[in-house]
Protein backbone atom coordinates (compact mmCIF):
# COMPACT_ATOMS: atom_id res chain seq x y z
CA UNK A 1 0.00 0.00 0.00
CA UNK A 2 2.82 2.33 1.32
CA UNK A 3 4.77 1.33 -1.98
CA UNK A 4 2.51 1.32 -4.50
CA UNK A 5 1.18 5.36 -3.33
CA UNK A 6 4.82 6.72 -3.41
CA UNK A 7 5.87 4.64 -6.80
CA UNK A 8 2.45 5.98 -8.32
CA UNK A 9 2.85 9.66 -7.21
CA UNK A 10 6.55 9.35 -8.55
CA UNK A 11 5.13 8.56 -11.69
CA UNK A 12 2.27 11.00 -12.12
CA UNK A 13 5.23 13.62 -11.50
CA UNK A 14 5.36 15.38 -15.57
CA UNK A 15 9.56 15.77 -14.35
CA UNK A 16 11.22 16.57 -11.37
CA UNK A 17 9.49 18.96 -9.02
CA UNK A 18 11.23 19.35 -5.81
CA UNK A 19 7.90 20.02 -3.99
CA UNK A 20 6.17 16.77 -5.56
CA UNK A 21 9.45 15.10 -4.27
CA UNK A 22 9.02 16.66 -0.46
CA UNK A 23 5.35 15.89 -0.63
CA UNK A 24 6.06 12.01 -1.73
CA UNK A 25 8.84 12.00 1.23
CA UNK A 26 6.11 12.99 3.84
CA UNK A 27 2.75 11.32 2.37
CA UNK A 28 5.13 7.90 2.60
CA UNK A 29 5.77 8.50 6.65
CA UNK A 30 2.62 10.33 7.24
CA UNK A 31 0.81 6.49 6.27
CA UNK A 32 3.45 4.82 8.47
CA UNK A 33 2.56 7.02 10.80
CA UNK A 34 -1.54 7.06 9.73
CA UNK A 35 -1.68 10.31 10.57
CA UNK A 36 -4.89 12.13 11.27
CA UNK A 37 -6.04 12.78 7.37
CA UNK A 38 -6.53 16.43 8.56
CA UNK A 39 -3.55 17.10 10.00
CA UNK A 40 -1.67 15.19 6.82
CA UNK A 41 -3.65 17.89 4.49
CA UNK A 42 -2.50 20.69 6.92
CA UNK A 43 1.28 19.74 7.13
CA UNK A 44 2.04 18.63 3.62
CA UNK A 45 1.38 22.17 2.30
CA UNK A 46 2.89 25.68 3.67
CA UNK A 47 1.24 27.90 5.86
CA UNK A 48 1.87 31.22 4.08
CA UNK A 49 3.71 32.19 0.07
CA UNK A 50 4.78 36.15 -0.45
CA UNK A 51 5.95 36.68 -3.97
CA UNK A 52 7.33 39.26 -4.73
CA UNK A 53 8.18 41.71 -7.70
CA UNK A 54 11.35 43.30 -7.20
CA UNK A 55 12.64 46.23 -9.59
CA UNK A 56 16.78 47.17 -8.86
CA UNK A 57 17.87 49.91 -10.92
CA UNK A 58 21.37 48.23 -12.43
CA UNK A 59 24.74 50.41 -12.76
CA UNK A 60 24.66 51.20 -16.35
CA UNK A 61 20.88 52.83 -14.88
CA UNK A 62 18.21 50.34 -16.80
CA UNK A 63 16.12 48.75 -14.45
CA UNK A 64 15.86 44.63 -14.25
CA UNK A 65 12.62 43.49 -12.74
CA UNK A 66 13.20 40.49 -10.63
CA UNK A 67 10.80 37.77 -9.19
CA UNK A 68 10.91 36.62 -5.43
CA UNK A 69 9.49 34.33 -2.32
CA UNK A 70 9.46 33.83 1.00
CA UNK A 71 7.02 30.90 1.84
CA UNK A 72 6.52 29.76 5.39
CA UNK A 73 6.05 26.00 5.77
CA UNK A 74 4.95 25.54 9.74
CA UNK A 75 5.89 27.98 12.89
CA UNK A 76 3.99 25.71 14.95
CA UNK A 77 7.09 24.63 16.88
CA UNK A 78 8.59 28.49 16.75
CA UNK A 79 9.59 30.93 14.31
CA UNK A 80 9.89 30.04 10.98
CA UNK A 81 13.75 29.17 10.04
CA UNK A 82 15.46 29.33 6.86
CA UNK A 83 17.99 30.68 4.15
CA UNK A 84 17.68 32.52 0.86
CA UNK A 85 18.83 31.34 -2.53
CA UNK A 86 19.85 33.94 -5.32
CA UNK A 87 19.87 31.30 -8.21
CA UNK A 88 18.99 31.75 -11.85
CA UNK A 89 16.98 28.36 -11.73
CA UNK A 90 14.92 29.37 -8.73
CA UNK A 91 11.34 28.11 -8.68
CA UNK A 92 9.05 29.13 -6.07
CA UNK A 93 8.14 25.48 -5.99
CA UNK A 94 11.92 24.25 -4.96
CA UNK A 95 11.50 27.24 -2.31
CA UNK A 96 8.51 25.26 -1.13
CA UNK A 97 10.17 22.03 -0.90
CA UNK A 98 13.36 23.84 1.16
CA UNK A 99 10.68 25.27 3.50
CA UNK A 100 9.01 21.97 4.29
CA UNK A 101 12.53 20.56 4.39
CA UNK A 102 13.09 23.35 7.12
CA UNK A 103 10.43 22.35 8.87
CA UNK A 104 11.14 18.56 9.08
CA UNK A 105 14.80 19.50 10.22
CA UNK A 106 14.24 21.97 12.83
CA UNK A 107 12.32 19.15 14.31
CA UNK A 108 14.48 16.33 13.83
CA UNK A 109 17.31 18.02 16.04
CA UNK A 110 14.80 19.37 18.27
CA UNK A 111 15.49 23.03 18.07
CA UNK A 112 12.57 25.18 18.67
CA UNK A 113 11.89 26.53 15.11
CA UNK A 114 9.76 26.03 11.99
CA UNK A 115 10.18 25.80 8.43
CA UNK A 116 10.80 28.74 5.96
CA UNK A 117 13.17 29.35 3.01
CA UNK A 118 13.35 32.34 0.53
CA UNK A 119 14.31 32.77 -3.17
CA UNK A 120 14.90 35.41 -5.78
CA UNK A 121 15.65 34.50 -9.40
CA UNK A 122 18.37 36.19 -10.26
CA UNK A 123 22.41 35.81 -11.63
CA UNK A 124 24.42 36.55 -8.95
CA UNK A 125 27.79 36.28 -10.49
CA UNK A 126 26.57 38.27 -13.10
CA UNK A 127 26.03 40.91 -10.98
CA UNK A 128 27.83 43.86 -9.17
CA UNK A 129 27.97 44.10 -5.66
CA UNK A 130 26.42 47.64 -5.73
CA UNK A 131 23.21 45.57 -8.00
CA UNK A 132 23.39 42.48 -5.12
CA UNK A 133 22.94 45.68 -2.39
CA UNK A 134 20.17 46.75 -4.06
CA UNK A 135 18.68 43.66 -4.60
CA UNK A 136 18.87 42.60 -1.13
CA UNK A 137 17.38 45.80 0.40
CA UNK A 138 14.56 45.52 -2.04
CA UNK A 139 13.73 42.26 -0.95
CA UNK A 140 13.63 43.09 2.88
CA UNK A 141 11.35 46.13 2.20
CA UNK A 142 9.18 43.56 0.50
CA UNK A 143 8.98 40.99 3.08
CA UNK A 144 10.09 42.73 6.78
CA UNK A 145 6.46 42.85 7.79
CA UNK A 146 6.53 38.90 7.95
CA UNK A 147 9.89 38.45 9.00
CA UNK A 148 11.41 39.12 12.22
CA UNK A 149 13.40 37.06 15.28
CA UNK A 150 9.89 36.34 17.04
CA UNK A 151 8.46 35.59 13.30
CA UNK A 152 10.80 34.11 10.69
CA UNK A 153 14.90 34.66 10.34
CA UNK A 154 16.26 34.19 6.99
CA UNK A 155 20.16 32.86 6.54
CA UNK A 156 22.44 32.76 3.88
CA UNK A 157 21.81 29.61 0.90
CA UNK A 158 23.06 28.95 -2.16
CA UNK A 159 24.93 32.10 -3.65
CA UNK A 160 24.16 34.25 -0.36
CA UNK A 161 26.76 35.54 1.72
CA UNK A 162 27.31 36.91 5.15
CA UNK A 163 27.76 40.17 3.50
CA UNK A 164 24.22 39.74 1.82
CA UNK A 165 22.81 38.53 5.13
CA UNK A 166 24.39 41.92 6.87
CA UNK A 167 22.60 44.17 3.89
CA UNK A 168 19.59 42.33 4.70
CA UNK A 169 19.87 42.89 8.24
CA UNK A 170 20.93 46.77 8.23
CA UNK A 171 17.88 47.10 6.05
CA UNK A 172 14.94 45.25 8.26
CA UNK A 173 16.52 47.25 11.42
CA UNK A 174 16.10 50.77 9.70
CA UNK A 175 12.73 49.81 9.10
CA UNK A 176 11.88 48.41 12.05
CA UNK A 177 13.59 51.11 13.96
CA UNK A 178 15.02 48.46 15.73
CA UNK A 179 18.45 47.03 16.12
CA UNK A 180 17.37 43.14 16.25
CA UNK A 181 20.50 41.77 14.54
CA UNK A 182 18.32 37.70 15.63
CA UNK A 183 16.31 38.69 12.49
CA UNK A 184 18.41 36.68 10.18
CA UNK A 185 21.88 34.05 10.61
CA UNK A 186 24.96 33.97 9.02
CA UNK A 187 25.82 37.41 9.65
CA UNK A 188 29.38 38.21 9.30
CA UNK A 189 31.14 37.71 13.67
CA UNK A 190 31.88 41.84 13.77
CA UNK A 191 27.61 42.24 13.56
CA UNK A 192 26.49 39.47 15.76
CA UNK A 193 27.67 36.40 14.02
CA UNK A 194 28.27 33.28 15.23
CA UNK A 195 31.90 31.65 15.78
CA UNK A 196 31.65 28.26 14.10
CA UNK A 197 28.48 29.16 11.72
CA UNK A 198 30.61 29.17 8.42
CA UNK A 199 31.79 25.69 9.20
CA UNK A 200 28.44 24.42 10.90
CA UNK A 201 26.98 22.59 8.07
CA UNK A 202 29.94 20.11 7.09
CA UNK A 203 30.98 19.99 10.47
CA UNK A 204 27.76 19.14 11.67
CA UNK A 205 27.40 16.19 9.12
CA UNK A 206 31.03 14.97 10.22
CA UNK A 207 29.75 14.00 13.11
CA UNK A 208 26.67 11.94 12.12
CA UNK A 209 29.21 10.38 9.65
CA UNK A 210 31.65 9.47 12.40
CA UNK A 211 28.33 7.90 13.86
CA UNK A 212 27.52 5.69 11.06
CA UNK A 213 31.15 4.95 10.26
CA UNK A 214 30.76 3.32 13.79
CA UNK A 215 27.73 1.75 13.58
CA UNK A 216 29.04 0.11 10.28
CA UNK A 217 32.46 -0.85 11.48
CA UNK A 218 34.32 1.59 9.09
CA UNK A 219 37.41 3.20 10.08
CA UNK A 220 37.54 6.93 8.97
CA UNK A 221 41.21 7.07 9.03
CA UNK A 222 42.33 7.06 5.36
CA UNK A 223 38.63 5.90 4.00
CA UNK A 224 38.08 7.65 0.81
CA UNK A 225 35.50 10.54 0.36
CA UNK A 226 34.12 11.97 -2.55
CA UNK A 227 32.54 15.88 -2.51
CA UNK A 228 30.38 17.31 -4.94
CA UNK A 229 29.79 21.14 -4.52
CA UNK A 230 32.95 22.83 -3.48
CA UNK A 231 30.81 25.88 -1.96
CA UNK A 232 30.11 26.44 2.04
CA UNK A 233 29.25 23.32 2.44
CA UNK A 234 30.94 21.34 0.17
CA UNK A 235 34.60 22.65 1.00
CA UNK A 236 34.30 22.47 4.36
CA UNK A 237 33.19 18.52 4.13
CA UNK A 238 36.56 18.14 2.35
CA UNK A 239 38.60 20.25 4.46
CA UNK A 240 37.26 19.09 7.67
CA UNK A 241 37.42 15.20 6.29
CA UNK A 242 41.14 15.22 5.97
CA UNK A 243 42.09 17.75 8.91
CA UNK A 244 40.28 16.27 11.58
CA UNK A 245 38.89 12.34 10.61
CA UNK A 246 42.12 11.85 8.64
CA UNK A 247 40.50 10.66 5.22
CA UNK A 248 41.98 10.65 2.14
CA UNK A 249 39.54 13.31 -0.39
CA UNK A 250 39.94 11.29 -3.88
CA UNK A 251 37.52 13.88 -5.89
CA UNK A 252 36.12 17.18 -5.57
CA UNK A 253 33.82 19.60 -8.08
CA UNK A 254 31.76 22.19 -8.75
CA UNK A 255 29.83 23.76 -11.18
CA UNK A 256 32.56 23.43 -14.04
CA UNK A 257 33.70 20.07 -13.30
CA UNK A 258 35.42 17.46 -11.57
CA UNK A 259 39.09 16.96 -9.98
CA UNK A 260 40.20 13.25 -8.65
CA UNK A 261 43.68 12.37 -7.56
CA UNK A 262 43.34 8.61 -6.30
CA UNK A 263 45.99 9.06 -3.79
CA UNK A 264 44.00 11.90 -1.83
CA UNK A 265 44.35 15.65 -2.89
CA UNK A 266 45.38 18.13 -1.20
CA UNK A 267 42.53 20.24 -0.18
CA UNK A 268 44.15 23.27 1.10
CA UNK A 269 46.42 23.78 -2.36
CA UNK A 270 42.58 22.70 -3.35
CA UNK A 271 40.68 25.61 -1.68
CA UNK A 272 43.79 28.34 -2.85
CA UNK A 273 43.46 27.35 -6.33
CA UNK A 274 39.86 27.74 -6.12
CA UNK A 275 40.49 31.52 -4.93
CA UNK A 276 42.78 32.21 -7.56
CA UNK A 277 41.37 30.54 -10.56
CA UNK A 278 37.34 30.32 -9.57
CA UNK A 279 36.93 26.66 -9.92
CA UNK A 280 38.34 23.93 -8.56
CA UNK A 281 39.03 22.43 -12.56
CA UNK A 282 42.40 22.39 -14.11
CA UNK A 283 44.23 21.70 -10.61
CA UNK A 284 47.78 21.02 -11.27
CA UNK A 285 47.84 17.23 -8.99
CA UNK A 286 44.93 16.40 -10.29
CA UNK A 287 42.63 14.54 -13.47
CA UNK A 288 39.77 15.98 -14.45
CA UNK A 289 36.55 13.60 -13.77
CA UNK A 290 32.82 14.45 -14.67
CA UNK A 291 30.17 15.51 -12.48
CA UNK A 292 28.02 12.36 -12.80
CA UNK A 293 31.04 10.16 -12.93
CA UNK A 294 32.01 11.20 -8.81
CA UNK A 295 28.70 10.61 -7.95
CA UNK A 296 29.55 7.02 -9.14
CA UNK A 297 33.29 6.48 -7.48
CA UNK A 298 34.17 3.28 -5.48
CA UNK A 299 34.30 5.42 -2.17
CA UNK A 300 33.82 4.78 1.50
CA UNK A 301 31.92 8.39 1.81
CA UNK A 302 29.78 10.46 -1.05
CA UNK A 303 28.96 13.65 -0.36
CA UNK A 304 26.51 15.10 -2.17
CA UNK A 305 27.10 18.92 -1.32
CA UNK A 306 25.98 21.04 -4.58
CA UNK A 307 21.60 21.03 -5.15
CA UNK A 308 18.99 18.73 -5.55
CA UNK A 309 18.10 15.21 -7.44
CA UNK A 310 21.46 14.42 -8.53
CA UNK A 311 20.84 10.58 -7.28
CA UNK A 312 18.13 9.55 -9.50
CA UNK A 313 16.12 6.15 -10.28
CA UNK A 314 18.68 6.54 -13.41
CA UNK A 315 21.87 6.26 -11.59
CA UNK A 316 21.13 4.80 -7.96
CA UNK A 317 22.21 1.47 -8.87
CA UNK A 318 25.26 2.84 -9.79
CA UNK A 319 26.39 4.06 -6.53
CA UNK A 320 28.86 2.58 -4.61
CA UNK A 321 29.48 4.41 -1.68
CA UNK A 322 29.16 2.58 1.83
CA UNK A 323 27.46 5.86 3.03
CA UNK A 324 25.71 9.04 1.55
CA UNK A 325 25.97 12.29 3.62
CA UNK A 326 23.75 14.84 2.07
CA UNK A 327 25.05 17.95 2.93
CA UNK A 328 22.65 19.17 -0.14
CA UNK A 329 19.18 20.03 0.64
CA UNK A 330 16.97 17.20 -1.74
CA UNK A 331 20.28 15.30 -3.37
CA UNK A 332 18.41 12.41 -3.93
CA UNK A 333 15.01 11.58 -5.72
CA UNK A 334 12.55 9.33 -3.97
CA UNK A 335 12.89 6.93 -6.20
CA UNK A 336 16.71 6.59 -5.74
CA UNK A 337 16.24 6.02 -2.05
CA UNK A 338 14.23 2.54 -2.13
CA UNK A 339 17.23 1.43 -4.63
CA UNK A 340 19.86 3.33 -2.25
CA UNK A 341 18.53 1.18 0.67
CA UNK A 342 18.10 -2.36 -0.94
CA UNK A 343 21.88 -1.99 -1.88
CA UNK A 344 23.31 -1.50 2.09
CA UNK A 345 23.82 2.40 1.11
CA UNK A 346 23.72 4.10 4.54
CA UNK A 347 22.12 7.86 3.45
CA UNK A 348 22.43 9.99 6.16
CA UNK A 349 19.38 11.58 4.81
CA UNK A 350 19.69 16.08 4.53
CA UNK A 351 17.40 16.93 7.50
CA UNK A 352 19.68 15.22 9.72
CA UNK A 353 23.12 15.84 7.98
CA UNK A 354 22.76 19.01 6.83
CA UNK A 355 21.11 20.22 10.42
CA UNK A 356 24.05 21.48 11.70
CA UNK A 357 24.11 24.86 9.65
CA UNK A 358 20.64 25.61 11.46
CA UNK A 359 21.77 24.42 14.83
CA UNK A 360 24.35 26.81 14.65
CA UNK A 361 21.98 29.39 13.47
CA UNK A 362 19.94 29.22 16.24
CA UNK A 363 22.80 29.24 18.57
CA UNK A 364 23.09 32.68 16.76
CA UNK A 365 19.79 33.62 17.53
CA UNK A 366 20.12 32.80 21.23
CA UNK A 367 23.47 34.50 21.44
CA UNK A 368 21.45 37.68 19.97
CA UNK A 369 19.02 37.68 22.25
CA UNK A 370 21.12 37.43 25.08
CA UNK A 371 23.76 39.92 24.10
CA UNK A 372 26.21 37.16 24.26
CA UNK A 373 29.39 35.35 22.31
CA UNK A 374 30.24 32.00 22.84
CA UNK A 375 33.52 30.75 21.80
CA UNK A 376 34.18 28.45 18.95
CA UNK A 377 35.12 25.54 21.48
CA UNK A 378 31.72 25.74 23.09
CA UNK A 379 29.70 26.03 19.71
CA UNK A 380 31.39 22.65 18.46
CA UNK A 381 30.35 21.02 21.70
CA UNK A 382 26.65 22.17 21.65
CA UNK A 383 26.73 21.44 17.66
CA UNK A 384 28.57 17.58 18.66
CA UNK A 385 26.50 16.69 21.09
CA UNK A 386 22.78 18.27 19.08
CA UNK A 387 24.05 16.12 15.97
CA UNK A 388 25.37 12.86 17.94
CA UNK A 389 21.59 12.82 20.43
CA UNK A 390 19.72 13.20 17.04
CA UNK A 391 21.67 11.09 14.74
CA UNK A 392 20.86 8.06 17.24
CA UNK A 393 17.44 8.86 17.57
CA UNK A 394 16.59 8.43 13.91
CA UNK A 395 19.08 5.19 13.72
CA UNK A 396 17.49 3.82 16.50
CA UNK A 397 13.74 4.15 14.63
CA UNK A 398 15.49 3.07 11.37
CA UNK A 399 16.09 -0.11 13.09
CA UNK A 400 13.36 -0.80 14.89
CA UNK A 401 11.32 -0.33 12.22
CA UNK A 402 13.54 -2.00 9.87
CA UNK A 403 12.92 1.65 7.26
CA UNK A 404 15.85 3.32 6.01
CA UNK A 405 17.57 6.22 7.66
CA UNK A 406 15.05 9.11 5.54
CA UNK A 407 11.74 7.77 6.61
CA UNK A 408 12.81 7.00 10.32
CA UNK A 409 14.04 10.57 10.27
CA UNK A 410 10.53 12.00 8.92
CA UNK A 411 8.74 9.51 11.31
CA UNK A 412 10.92 11.65 14.62
CA UNK A 413 10.11 15.26 12.79
CA UNK A 414 6.46 14.59 11.65
CA UNK A 415 5.82 13.43 15.24
CA UNK A 416 6.91 16.42 16.85
CA UNK A 417 5.51 18.98 14.80
CA UNK A 418 2.43 17.05 14.57
CA UNK A 419 2.40 17.13 18.20
CA UNK A 420 3.22 20.75 18.33
CA UNK A 421 -0.01 21.25 16.11
CA UNK A 422 -2.24 19.03 18.35
CA UNK A 423 -1.24 20.55 21.70
CA UNK A 424 -1.75 24.32 20.02
CA UNK A 425 -5.48 22.96 19.11
CA UNK A 426 -4.84 24.40 15.08
CA UNK A 427 -5.74 20.77 13.96
P1 LIG B 1 27.40 27.55 -2.18
O1 LIG B 1 26.77 28.54 -3.06
O2 LIG B 1 28.41 28.00 -1.18
O3 LIG B 1 28.08 26.38 -3.05
C1 LIG B 1 27.43 25.67 -4.04
C2 LIG B 1 28.49 24.83 -4.76
O4 LIG B 1 27.85 23.94 -5.66
C3 LIG B 1 29.46 25.67 -5.58
O5 LIG B 1 30.75 25.12 -5.48
C4 LIG B 1 28.95 25.46 -7.02
O6 LIG B 1 29.96 25.61 -8.00
C5 LIG B 1 28.49 24.04 -6.92
N1 LIG B 1 27.54 23.67 -7.97
C6 LIG B 1 26.50 24.39 -8.45
N2 LIG B 1 25.88 23.69 -9.43
C7 LIG B 1 26.55 22.51 -9.52
C8 LIG B 1 26.39 21.37 -10.33
N3 LIG B 1 25.42 21.31 -11.24
N4 LIG B 1 27.27 20.34 -10.19
C9 LIG B 1 28.26 20.41 -9.27
N5 LIG B 1 28.46 21.46 -8.45
C10 LIG B 1 27.59 22.50 -8.59
O7 LIG B 1 26.19 26.78 -1.47
P2 LIG B 1 26.20 25.96 -0.12
O8 LIG B 1 25.74 26.86 0.95
O9 LIG B 1 27.44 25.20 0.00
O10 LIG B 1 24.98 24.96 -0.39
C11 LIG B 1 25.16 23.73 -1.08
C12 LIG B 1 23.99 22.81 -0.72
O11 LIG B 1 24.01 22.62 0.69
C13 LIG B 1 22.62 23.36 -1.06
O12 LIG B 1 21.74 22.29 -1.39
C14 LIG B 1 22.19 24.00 0.24
O13 LIG B 1 20.78 24.13 0.33
C15 LIG B 1 22.73 22.99 1.20
N6 LIG B 1 22.88 23.50 2.57
C16 LIG B 1 23.76 24.50 2.85
C17 LIG B 1 23.85 24.95 4.15
C18 LIG B 1 24.82 26.02 4.56
O14 LIG B 1 24.90 26.32 5.75
N7 LIG B 1 25.58 26.58 3.64
C19 LIG B 1 23.06 24.38 5.17
C20 LIG B 1 22.21 23.35 4.85
C21 LIG B 1 22.12 22.90 3.54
Amino acid sequence: MVQSTREAKIAAAPEHDPFVAAQVQFDHAAELLDLDPAMRQFLRVPQRELHMTLPVRMDDGHVEVFTGFRIQHNDARGPNKGGIRFHPQETVNTVKALAMWMTWKCAVVDIPLGGGKGGVICSPKAMSATELERLSRIYVREVWRIIGPHADVPAPDVYTTPQIMAWMMDEYCKLSGTSDFGVITGKPLEIGGSLGRGTATAQGGWYTVREAAQALGLPLKDASVAVQGFGNAGSYAALIGQEQFGCKILAVSDSSGGIINENGLDINEVLKHKRETGSVTGFRYSEPISNEALLELNVDVLWPAALENVITGENAGRIKAKIVAEAANGPTAPEADEVLHGNDVHVIPDILCNAGGVIVSYFEMVQNYSRDQWTEEDVARRLNRKMTESYHAVLDIAKARSIDMRTAAYVVAIQRVAAAVGLRGWV
